[in-house]
C-alpha cells in the first residue's frame, strides 16, 4: 500500500482483518487507561466570524498519541471507542478539558465558546443532559458558551431517542450546530425540526467549490438555507483566502480551517491568539480578539 503523509511517502503492508481487529480491540480496551495515563489530549481550532474576524469559539479535537501505535486518528478511534460503549468516557473528558479552558478565559476578560463533538451514543444516554449542567456548575460557565456538535446521521439514526434529550440541551441554552451538513441523507426537509442554532458545512464541499460548480452551488444554497431559516452558518475547511472571500461574499457567518489555524493543543493555542490577534474592547466588559 502506498499512501502520503504529510507530503512523504509511507509504504506499507496490507493488515490482514485479524490485525486490524486486533489493534481495536487494543484501542478500546486500553481506552480508559490512557485518559488517566495523559494519552488522550484535546487540541483546538479557532473559528472566526466573517467578515470582521472575531474569535468567535473554538471546535475542541480529541487526541490519543498511543506509546506503541503511535498518533491515532480520531476518525478510526472515536468509532472504535463508541462501539465499544466507552464513548460517555470521551465525552466527558473532552467537555471537562474544554469548560476548565473556556473558564480561564473568562477569567482572563475573553468570552470565547468550545464546541465540542457528540456521537449518537451521547443521545442515548437519559443522564447526559444532567452531567453537563453539572459540569457547566462546576466549572461556572455559561450554557451558551457551550456548543455541542452532532451530526444529521447520529440524530437521524434514532431520533426517538435522540430529540428529547437535544430540546433539554437546548432549553438550558447551550448552542446546538449540525456537523458535516450536506452529507447526510435527508438534510433540508428535516432541518426544521431540529432544535438547531448552526449549520456547519462539510469541508468536502469548502474544499472542492474553488473548482467543482457543484459543490460552489452546494455551499451558496447551505448558507441561504441556513439563512432562511435564521441558523448562522459556519464553513470548515477553509484552506485559502480565495475560499474566505467567496465564502464572505455569500455571507456565511464563520469560518475554521487551516488558513485561520489548525487544530492547537492548549499551550500553542495560547501562543497562537497572542500572536495573531488584537485585543480589543468588548460590548460588555470582555474583550474581543481579532485576527490581525
Ligand atoms: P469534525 O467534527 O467534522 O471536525 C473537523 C475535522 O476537520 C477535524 O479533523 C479537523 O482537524 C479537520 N479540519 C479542520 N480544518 C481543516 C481544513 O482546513 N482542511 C482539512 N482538510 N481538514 C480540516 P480531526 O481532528 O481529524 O477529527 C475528525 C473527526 O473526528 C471530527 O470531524 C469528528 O467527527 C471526530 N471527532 C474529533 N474529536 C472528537 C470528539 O471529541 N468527540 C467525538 N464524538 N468525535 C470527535
Ligand atoms: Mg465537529
Ligand atoms: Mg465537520
Ligand atoms: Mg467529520
Amino acid at each position: 500500500v502506498r499512501a502520503t503523509r504529510g507530503g512523504e511517502e509511507v509504504r506499507g503492508y496490507v493488515p490482514s482483518m485479524g490485525q486490524i481487529f486486533m489493534r481495536r480491540f487494543q484501542m478500546v480496551t486500553q481506552f480508559r487507561q490512557s485518559v488517566e495515563d495523559g494519552q488522550v489530549s484535546v487540541h483546538y481550532q479557532p473559528k472566526v466570524t466573517l467578515p470582521n474576524r472575531h474569535v468567535q469559539g473554538v471546535e475542541a479535537l480529541v487526541r490519543w498519541v498511543h506509546p506503541e501505535f503511535g498518533k491515532l486518528d480520531p476518525d478510526e478511534f472515536v468509532p472504535a471507542v463508541e462501539a465499544a460503549g466507552l464513548i460517555g468516557v470521551l465525552t466527558e473528558f473532552v467537555l471537562e478539558q474544554s469548560l476548565r479552558r473556556v473558564r480561564k478565559w473568562l477569567d482572563e476578560g475573553l468570552r470565547i465558546s468550545a464546541a465540542v463533538n457528540l456521537s449518537v451514543r451521547n443521545l442515548a444516554d437519559e443522564e447526559f443532559p444532567r452531567k453537563v449542567v453539572e459540569a457547566l456548575e462546576r466549572f461556572d460557565v455559561p450554557p451558551e458558551l457551550l456548543t455541542f456538535e452532532l451530526t444529521e446521521s447520529g440524530v437521524m439514526s434514532d431520533p426517538q431517542k435522540a430529540l428529547p434529550i437535544l430540546r433539554e440541551l437546548h432549553s438550558l441554552g447551550i448552542v446546538l450546530a449540525v456537523d458535516d451538513f450536506g452529507t447526510g441523507y435527508s438534510s433540508l426537509a428535516y432541518l426544521r425540526q431540529l432544535p438547531v442554532d448552526q449549520v456547519k458545512i462539510d469541508k468536502s464541499f469548502v474544499l472542492g467549490m474553488g473548482t467543482d460548480l457543484g459543490d460552489l452551488a452546494v455551499v451558496r444554497s447551505i448558507v441561504e438555507l441556513g439563512h432562511s431559516l435564521g441558523l448562522t452558518v459556519v464553513a470548515e475547511g477553509v484552506e485559502d483566502d480565495v475560499a474566505r472571500d467567496q465564502l464572505e461574499a455569500m455571507g456565511c457567518d464563520v469560518a475554521q480551517g487551516y488558513l485561520i489555524s489548525r487544530p492547537l493543543a492548549e499551550d500553542r493555542l495560547e501562543a497562537w491568539l497572542l500572536a495573531r490577534t488584537a485585543r480589543s474592547p468588548g460590548r460588555h466588559t470582555e474583550t474581543v480578539l481579532t485576527l490581525l
